[in-house]
C-alpha cells in the first residue's frame, strides 16, 4: 500500500480563502477581526513564528499588532499590558508567544487573557470547555489535525485513535477532540509500556512526541491514518516529523507530510479562531 498524502498546504489555502471571504463580508459592516501577538524577548524561533502569524493575518485582511517586548519586562507589567488588550475593542484575539522568560509565570499570563479573546485555546476556561464538550476555542494544532481528518471525510465514530504525547498544547486536547467525535482513544506517553502493541491496534495515530522516527512501519496496522505533528531537524538540518515517513507511508492509507502537513494548519486555525472571536463579539453576523 502507498499512502495518500493529506496536504496541509493546500487545505490551509482553501480555509484561508474562506476566511478572507468572510473578512470581506464583515468589513461591509465595519468589522475587522483583530489579533494582537505578544513576543517577550528575542528567541529566534519565536521571532519567526510571530512574524509568520502576523503575515498570515495581513494576507486574510485582519488588523494585527505585533508587540515586541524586552525580556526584562516584569510579570506585573506584562499583565497590565494584557489587561489593556483585553479592553481594546479592535482586538478580538490575543496570543502570547511561548516560551516566556524564566522569571515570568506563563500560566498566570495565559490566565490573564480574556477567555473570549483566547484564540490560542490555552486558557483554563477553553480547556474546561473542551473537557465538557462545550463551545470554545480549540488549541490550533490539534484543531488543524481534526480539520485534516475532516478533509478526507474520515468518520471517527467507533474507531480506535491512538495519540502519542500528552502535552497540554497538543496531545491532551487532541485526545479530547477525537473523543468528542466518538473515537475510542488511547493516550501514550514516555512511561507507556509496549507502545507497539497499542499503535498496532490503531485506526488513527496522531504522533506529537518531538522525536524523529518514533513511529516506524512495524508499529502501524495496514490502512491506518497517520497524522505527524512533530517538527524536528534531521542530520542535514532538514525539517522532519516524528514519523518514519518512508516506511510508514508504505503501510498507512493516509499520512501527513512534514513539511507541508500539520505545520501550515496551525496558523490557519489561529486565523479561524480569531475570525470566530470577532464574529462572537458581533453576534448579529
Ligand atoms: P512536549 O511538550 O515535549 O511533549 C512530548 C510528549 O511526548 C510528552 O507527553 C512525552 O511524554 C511524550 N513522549 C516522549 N517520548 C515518548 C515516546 N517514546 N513514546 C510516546 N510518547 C513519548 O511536546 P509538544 O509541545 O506536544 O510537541 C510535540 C512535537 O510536536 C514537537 O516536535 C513539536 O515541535 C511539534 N509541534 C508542532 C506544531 C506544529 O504546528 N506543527 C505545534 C506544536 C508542536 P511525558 O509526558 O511522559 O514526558
Amino acid at each position: 500500500m502507498s499512502a495518500q498524502l493529506i496536504n496541509g498546504t493546500e487545505l490551509s489555502k482553501s480555509i484561508r480563502a474562506s476566511v478572507t471571504q468572510r473578512v470581506k463580508q464583515l468589513s461591509k459592516q465595519g468589522i475587522t477581526p483583530g489579533l494582537a501577538v505578544i513576543l517577550v524577548g528575542e528567541n529566534p524561533a519565536s521571532q519567526v513564528y510571530v512574524r509568520n502569524k502576523v503575515k498570515a493575518c495581513e494576507e486574510v485582511g485582519f488588523y494585527s499588532i505585533l508587540e515586541s517586548i524586552p525580556a526584562t519586562i516584569s510579570e506585573s507589567e506584562l499583565l497590565t499590558h494584557i489587561e489593556k488588550l483585553n479592553k481594546n475593542p479592535k482586538i478580538h484575539g490575543i496570543l502570547v508567544q511561548l516560551p516566556l522568560p524564566g522569571h515570568i509565570d506563563s500560566s498566570r499570563v495565559i490566565e490573564s487573557i480574556a477567555p473570549d479573546k483566547d484564540v490560542d485555546g490555552f486558557h483554563i476556561s477553553s480547556a474546561g470547555a473542551l473537557v465538557k464538550g462545550l463551545p470554545g476555542f480549540w488549541p490550533c494544532t490539534p484543531f488543524g489535525c481534526m480539520k485534516m481528518l475532516e478533509s478526507i471525510n474520515y468518520d471517527l465514530k467507533g474507531k480506535h485513535a491512538v495519540v502519542m504525547g500528552r502535552s497540554h498544547i497538543v496531545g491532551k486536547p487532541m485526545a479530547l477532540m477525537l473523543l468528542e467525535k466518538n473515537a475510542t482513544v488511547t493516550i501514550c506517553h514516555s512511561a507507556t509500556v509496549d507502545l507497539k502493541a497499542i499503535t498496532l491496534q490503531a485506526d488513527v495515530i496522531v504522533v506529537a512526541v518531538g522525536k524523529r522516527k518514533v513511529l516506524t512501519r512495524d508499529m502501524v496496522k495496514p490502512g491506518a491514518v497517520v497524522i505527524d505533528v512533530g517538527m524536528n531537524r534531521d542530520d542535514n538540518g532538514k525539517l522532519c516529523g516524528d514519523v518514519d515517513f518512508e516506511g510508514v507511508s508504505s503501510v498507512a492509507s493516509f499520512i501527513t507530510p512534514v513539511p507541508g502537513g500539520v505545520g501550515p494548519m496551525t496558523i490557519t486555525m489561529l486565523l479561524q479562531n480569531t475570525l470566530d472571536a470577532a464574529q462572537k463579539t458581533h453576534p448579529a453576523n
